[in-house]
Order: C-alpha cells, then sequence, then structure tokens
C-alpha cells in the first residue's frame, strides 16, 4: 500500500479563504497581538509566517518584539494592557521565553476570551470537560487533518506519542472527544513500537527525526507527523520516516507541508473566533 499524501498546505489555503469570505461577509475586524521576548531566530520566522496569513486573511496584527532581558513585569505588564484594550481580540505570547521568565506565569496572565492559543488554564479546563472552541492551534490542526481523510473516528484506536500540554495531551483529549480509544506514549513507554503497531490513527509530536519506521506502524494506519527537525544539512524533516512508513500507511502527512500550515491556518481561526 503507498499513503495517500495529505496536504496540510492546501487544506489551510482553504481555511484561510473561507476566514477571509467569513470577516467580510460578518464584517468583522479581528485583530492579534503577537509578543515576541528575545531574538531566537526560529521564533521570528513564525511571527513572520503568522503576520503574512493575518494580513491576506484582513486580520489586523501588531507585533510587540521585546528585548531578551526584558523582566517578567514588564511581559505581564503588556499582556494585561492587552487584556484591557478593547480593540485586541486575540494575545499570542511566542513561545519558548527567555530562561529567566515563567512561562506559565505569564500565560496565566491573558484573559481566557483572548487567549488564541488555547494554552490557559480556563481553556486547559475546557478541553479538558469538552466545551469550549479556544482550543491549541497545532492540535486542532491535527484533527482537520484527519478528519480530512475522511476515515470514521469512532471506536479506532489512537495512539499518541508525545505527552506535552501543547500538543501530545490535547491532541489526545480531541481524540477521545471524537470516541477514539487512546492511548499516550512517551520517553518511558517501551518498547515503543509495542504501543505504535496497534494504531489505526498515529499522532507523533517527540522533536526526534525518523523516531518512526516502517516496522513499527500496521498497513493502513493514518499517520499524522508533528514533529520538526533541522538536519546538518539544513533541511527539515518530521518525527516520522516519511518515506519508508508511507509505503505501508493510507494517509501520511508530510514534513514540512503537513502540520504546520495548519497551526497558523488554526491560530487565525481563533482569532476571528474571539472577535465575535
Ligand atoms: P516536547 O514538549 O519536547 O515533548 C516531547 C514529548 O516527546 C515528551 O512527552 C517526551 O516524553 C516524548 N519523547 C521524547 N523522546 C521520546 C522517545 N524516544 N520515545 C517516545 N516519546 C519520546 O515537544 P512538543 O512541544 O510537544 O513538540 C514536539 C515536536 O513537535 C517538536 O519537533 C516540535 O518542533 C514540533 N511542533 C510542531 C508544531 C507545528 O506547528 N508543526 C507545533 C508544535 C510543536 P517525556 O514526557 O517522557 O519526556
Amino acid at each position: 500500500m503507498t499513503a495517500k499524501v495529505i496536504d496540510g498546505k492546501a487544506i489551510a489555503a482553504g481555511i484561510r479563504q473561507e476566514l477571509k469570505k467569513r470577516i467580510e461577509k460578518e464584517r468583522l475586524s479581528p485583530s492579534l497581538a503577537v509578543v515576541l521576548v528575545g531574538d531566537d531566530p526560529a521564533s521570528k520566522v513564525y511571527i513572520r509566517m503568522k503576520s503574512r496569513a493575518c494580513e491576506e486573511v484582513d486580520i489586523h496584527s501588531d507585533t510587540f518584539i521585546l528585548p531578551e532581558d526584558t523582566t517578567q513585569e514588564d511581559v505581564i505588564k503588556l499582556v494585561e494592557a492587552f487584556n484591557k484594550d478593547p480593540k485586541v481580540h486575540g494575545i499570542l505570547v511566542q513561545l519558548p521565553l527567555p530562561e529567566h521568565i515563567n512561562e506559565r506565569e505569564v500565560i496565566e496572565k491573558i484573559a481566557p476570551e483572548k487567549d488564541v492559543d488555547g494554552l490557559t488554564p480556563e481553556n486547559m479546563g475546557k478541553l479538558l470537560s469538552g466545551e469550549g472552541n479556544l482550543t491549541p492551534c497545532t492540535p486542532r490542526g491535527v484533527m482537520k487533518l484527519i478528519e480530512s481523510t475522511g476515515v470514521e473516528l469512532e471506536g479506532k484506536h489512537a495512539i499518541v506519542v508525545g505527552r506535552s500540554n501543547l500538543v501530545g495531551k490535547p491532541v489526545s483529549l480531541l481524540l477521545q472527544r471524537k470516541h477514539c480509544t487512546v492511548t499516550m506514549c512517551h520517553s518511558r513507554s517501551k518498547p515503543l513500537e509495542g504501543y505504535t503497531k496497534q494504531a489505526d490513527v498515529l499522532v507523533v509530536a517527540v522533536g526526534r527525526p525518523k523516531l518512526i519506521t516502517a516496522d513499527m506502524v500496521k498497513e493502513g494506519v493514518v499517520v499524522i507527523d508533528v514533529g520538526v527537525n533541522r538536519l546538518e544539512d539544513g533541511s527539515l524533516c518530521g518525527d516520522v520516516d516519511f518515506e519508508s512508513v508511507k509505503e505501508r500507511a493510507a494517509f501520511i502527512t508530510p514534513v514540512p507541508g503537513g502540520v504546520g500550515p495548519m497551526t497558523i491556518a488554526c491560530l487565525l481561526e481563533n482569532t476571528v473566533n474571539a472577535s465575535t
């Protein structure tokens, strides 16, 4: 079997188009405030991509770049000013923050209704209890990619490798909402292939290049590769060995061009939802 490659770029472009139409039709004026502390090159690239995407769909976005040595107190002051500003509908604090800043303490200060990353304790709690529409962007994108395959999820065994707050945990909850039986794996799950071989749906969010190989999956699996790893030659690769696994899977996402564009599209969707 050779897998059908899920085109995240095309699906994300469709979402952006729909959002642009919705903004025009409902006469919305969504606005996003983005905070970057320091000059991490990867974060700068992400922020540029996000602001370009905002422009494309007519979301107003302002990026605030603060110096690396900004105090936690000053970052929180800025977040609190956005909380009070009725013209700001969405607040995004680009992670990771410099080491002297406690990320949790900053995120907790974002007003839940403006938390377009879905990471505040209130929005995480709502996710756990199956409510709320500001779900974290990458997991939201993962679900849309799975849904694009048309594969019925009810009763399927989904394996999620990685248990981070940003990806693994929320993806597991969203899959459970769709009535999958979910197994979460992490660095102590041994042997990993003992679990991954059982997956009807396999979501991998680890950050280890080509961790998942063809002998670790069963024929016909749906594979979503969240990992982004930069190789020595400068190219990007996922956590899944795409070339070998695509010969066994039914559907698979590429890296790049799979989950990445969906994360940004879902950020835009959350910003529009927060503005209504
Ligand atoms: P993270 O916070 O570092 O979490 C990694 C998880 O992988 C942890 O739960 C860890 O287990 C587990 N793990 C590590 N080594 C393992 C192994 N050998 N076998 C099984 N599990 C293992 O990472 P993250 O923030 O979730 O991100 C994961 C990847 O997704 C990264 O490559 C990141 O760049 C990428 N990412 C992509 C997007 C996108 O938009 N495309 C968005 C977010 C993240 P323990 O908990 O036991 O340590």
